[in-house]
């Protein structure tokens, strides 16, 4: 008898399942099974033996879904080091990994049949195979002008398409075609065009040549570094300033994979924010190039995951971090551009993993190469890079023309003395805009989100509206005058009178985004201004729409919060004003210093970066700060050198691994007891290594009270030997019949 171990999309370990006669089954096969007293899931195979298991009954697997595995052994593989590394259940790794329509759930059989995925089928078109010989398409055509004059269009569309659209064996996606589908119908009862029904394929225009872009002689150099390197190394780092071209050689190496046939991944921070790279990739590879991301209909992302479990290889992804979960069979090479991104890493809910660090582990994994490019590369790569681990090329110059842009450090308290500040803008910063707006450039503005959410607040006695489930202040929402509470997403209207002294109104504060780009209407009523934050654009397209204006120089001035900072490349932008550096380089995070490096070194890489002098303006109150010095000398190495030795001082990463835990409660008094018990039992095996517990920043959300652990391991330790004991401290911790109800979430590598 056989037996399959079967992850099922449930925060569980895997469960035994026997495999019925004549039923074949290997790991990554998707497979329906009961699960409970009634339910069926799907699940994945993660492992087939003869073991019987010790439970009485063993239920047999209900059936084997799809014609073929989903997975490969070696993605099954990358399943289990996610789930491993970053402590969660393969349960959990599935339900990040799979798309939602792929995992069904159902009370009866019948139910699960009708909710089990079925791919869309799509009508190719192609003109007969006689018509192949010119003299009998000219016939079939000139009898056709004369009597039907719109099947003489649609057969003339048909032959005359594009290449790009024509599949392999010529034929064109029927939707693809502006004849009726009446008329073609017509013309295939008169034998002259073939219709054929099936699956959905990516195919047509495949066979593109690639025109890659001539690389200059720093870009050729710095393309052959990185393969000398991964001819002994596994990840390499491509460490080039913003402009410099490391796309340029991205699409080199990609091109040099899909000509051999393999697979290649690009993830990118978020895909909302690519499109112009998406683009930029369609212009060369055409539609080999899929997009893979959380704004694609569940439907869509299920079409995609499948075709690629089917897929012979040469498939051009560019996804955001969960595409690192497709089944691409011959994947070798992933490129993780902007490397730094804290965007890579998910949160919540679990895996709570960085894509970058997964992106290293699968490439090696897979025999293949992770290519990580940054013009600020994390200090964790850096460092990798500096001893050898990672291999390293260097581009330190922009493209053509362009030079860096010349950075001035406006200085706000000297400013206000002077009274050359008129709100939030410098005197200094005002001139530039001005210059800028008379010489027809473009000018964009940075204004950091953090800590600059509006709220309102009553101006008599001081009362600010919070969340009645959270410990945060809501924030005010003018479009429908609404509070919204951040963490659990509670609304509420802003009251008329102060709910506490009943005195005044309560009036909205703190300056976001919306405010400068009033005050900037008003200052300069004659230009264009437009906004891009995360309330002003809240569909992929209203963002396209913003975007494109501005690429199209319809707007003479872009106010933005971090959106604005990522993959653009804008070519008329001739100023950028960063207008409070302060809060960036002053958050209390021991990574403070290096984002706020990186936050304005990728603000400051919008301007000029075709054109000769462009221009940043940073305002601060502390102009002498090392980090606004090193960002205004383009001195990375000097800030990576002085953030390591205070990282090696205070024992932080790199120089140690960091795993977070957070503990849960509505009971304020039993977490702060089972918090205290937990940090006494680790204490026990990790002795000083464990610091807490601390209360987190927000020390309650949705009702529950937080309570936070530190574990800080050397990381030349054994960390799996780490995550092993502290494994078994927590499965001890939560089956004590005192602290069973508390919630404990483990972040490994939290960011
Ligand atoms: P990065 O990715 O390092 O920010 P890009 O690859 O986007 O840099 O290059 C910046 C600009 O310079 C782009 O507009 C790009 O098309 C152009 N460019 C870079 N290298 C070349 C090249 N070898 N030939 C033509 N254009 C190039
Ligand atoms: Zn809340
Ligand atoms: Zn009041």
């Amino acid at each position: 008898m056989l037996y399959a171990d079967i992850i099922l999309p449930l925060a569980q370990p895997a469960y035994t399942f026997a495999v019925p006669e004549g039923t074949e089954v290997v790991p990554g096969c998707a497979v329906a099974v009961q699960f409970g007293p009634r339910k069926i899931y799907t699940g994945i195979v993660r492992r087939v033996h003869d073991l019987r298991p010790s439970a009485r009954n063993v239920k047999p697997i209900l059936r084997v879904l799809y014609d073929r595995p989903l997975l490969t052994g070696r993605q099954m593989e990358f399943w289990e080091w996610v789930a491993s590394y970053y402590m969660c259940s393969p349960g959990e790794v599935m339900r990040c990994a799979l798309p939602a329509l792929m995992k069904p759930s159902a009370d009866t059989e019948e139910e699960f049949a009708d909710e089990e995925f079925r791919p869309r089928t799509e009508c190719y078109v192609a003109p007969a195979p006689a018509l192949r010989d010119g003299e009998r398409l000219h016939e079939a055509l000139e009898s056709l002008e004369r009597r039907a004059p719109k099947q003489y269009e649609a057969l003339l569309e048909l032959v005359s398409a594009d290449e790009e659209l024509r599949t392999a064996a010529g034929e064109v996606p029927r939707r693809l075609l502006r004849a009726d589908y009446a008329v073609l119908r017509a013309l295939g009862r008169k034998g002259l065009v073939v219709e054929t029904e099936r699956e959905r394929s990516a195919e047509a225009g495949c066979r593109a040549a690639f025109r890659l872009p001539e690389l200059t002689a720093a870009q050729a150099e710095a393309l052959g570094e990185l393969r000398r390197q991964f001819r002994t190394k596994s990840a390499a780092l491509l460490h080039g300033v913003t402009g410099s071209g490391k796309t340029e050689i991205y699409i080199h190496l990609i091109a040099e994979m899909l000509s051999r046939g393999d697979d290649v991944l690009l993830l990118v921070p978020e895909i909302a924010l690519t499109a112009q790279l998406v683009g930029r990739m369609e212009r060369i590879f055409g539609s080999r190039v899929t997009s893979y991301h959380s704004k694609l209909t569940p439907r869509r992302r299920t079409e995609i995951f499948l075709r690629l479990s089917r897929s012979e290889g040469g498939e051009f992804v560019v996804g955001a971090r969960s595409a690192l979960f497709l089944p691409l069979r011959r994947l070798r090479l992933v490129v993780v551009d902007e490397e730094h991104d804290a965007s890579y890493k998910q949160n919540d809910p679990a895996p709570r993993y960085n894509a970058r660090d997964c992106a290293v582990a699968l490439a090696r994994m897979l025999g293949g190469h992770a290519l990580l490019g940054s013009a600020t590369p994390s200090l964790e790569t850096w460092m990798n890079a500096r001893t050898g681990k990672y291999g390293r090329a260097v581009l330190s110059e922009r493209y053509g023309e362009a030079r860096p842009p010349r950075i001035l450090v406006s200085d706000t308290l000297r400013a206000a003395r002077r009274g050359e500040r008129h709100s939030h803008f410098n005197k200094l910063l005002l001139d530039k805009m001005e210059e800028t707006l008379r010489a027809g450039g473009q000018t964009m503005l940075f204004q950091n989100r953090r800590g600059f959410s509006p709220y309102v607040e009553c101006t008599e006695c001081g009362w600010t509206a919070r969340c009645p489930h959270c410990n945060v202040t809501l924030t005010y929402h003018r479009r429908g005058e609404r509070l919204v509470c951040h963490y659990c997403g509670h609304t509420a209207p802003v009251p008329a009178k102060c709910p506490s002294c009943r005195v005044t109104d309560v009036v909205p504060r703190g300056f976001g985004t919306e405010k400068i780009e009033e005050e900037i209407a008003a200052l300069f009523p004659e230009a264009r201004v437009a906004r891009l934050d995360r309330d002003s654009v809240t569909s992929e397209r209203a963002f396209g729409a913003v975007v494109a204006d501005f690429e199209a120089r319809r707007t003479d001035i872009l106010v933005g919060t971090q959106m604005i900072t990522k993959g653009f490349d804008f070519g008329g932008v001739a100023l950028v004003g960063i207008l409070n550096a302060d809060n960036l380089v002053n958050s209390p995070d021991f990574r403070a210093a290096e984002r706020a490096f990186q936050l304005m070194t990728q603000v400051a890489g919008r301007a000029g970066r075709r054109a000769a002098g462009g221009e940043v303006v940073i305002q601060t109150s502390d102009p002498g700060h090392p980090v606004i010095r090193q960002v205004a000398e383009g001195d990375y190495e000097g800030m990576a050198l002085a953030q390591l030795a205070e990282r090696e001082a205070f024992f932080y990463p790199p120089y140690a691994r960091l795993i977070a835990l957070t503990l849960r409660h509505r009971d304020p008094e039993l977490l702060r007891r089972g918090a205290a018990a937990l940090a006494a039992a680790l204490r026990g095996r990790f002795g000083r290594r464990v610091l807490g517990p601390m209360p987190p920043p927000v020390d309650r959300i949705r009702g529950e009270y937080l309570a936070g652990l530190l574990l800080k391991i050397e990381s030349g330790a054994s960390a799996a030997r780490a995550r092993e004991l502290l494994r078994s401290e927590l499965e001890a911790f939560s089956k004590s019949p005192e602290y069973r109800t508390l919630t404990v979430v483990c972040d490994v590598d939290p960011q």
